[in-house]
């Protein structure tokens, strides 16, 4: 399979890995939109969002829960931080393996661009 996420998640790829566990690993985006850029991805291949079923309910779960512990570890919680999903092209969806990135240490705006 060509997914760039599973290469890294099984090590073929490197990676600056922060936290793994049985369900997740988390690395710096190798292209940091701000100071702290972490990817939480599962260890399962899941395309897209829209491609969650009933049974993700718990990892999708697990996922935000690293990501709120990382940002505690980061020394963000207090300022703030976003945790964010992008599903398909017109969020700005580029690799096709579902992530939750994290991003802190600066100030963001909203809407979103
Ligand atoms: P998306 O645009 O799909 O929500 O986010 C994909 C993210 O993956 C981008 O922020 C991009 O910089 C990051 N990315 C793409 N390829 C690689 C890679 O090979 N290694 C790492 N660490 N990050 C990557
Ligand atoms: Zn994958």
């Amino acid at each position: 399979m060509g997914c760039i996420f599973c290469k890294i998640i099984h090590s073929e790829i490197p990676s600056e890995i922060v936290y793994q566990d049985d369900r997740v690993v988390a690395f710096n985006d190798s292209n940091p939109q701000a100071p702290t850029h972490i990817l939480i991805c599962p260890r399962k291949h899941i395309a897209t969002l829209n491609e969650l079923t009933e049974d993700d309910t718990q990892l999708v779960g697990h996922m935000i829960q690293s990501g709120q512990r990382l940002a505690k570890q980061m020394d963000l919680a207090e300022g703030g931080y976003r945790l964010v999903f992008n599903c398909n092209p017109g969020a700005g969806q580029t690799v096709y393996h579902i992530h939750l990135h994290l991003l802190g240490g600066r100030k963001f705006s909203w809407p979103p661009g």
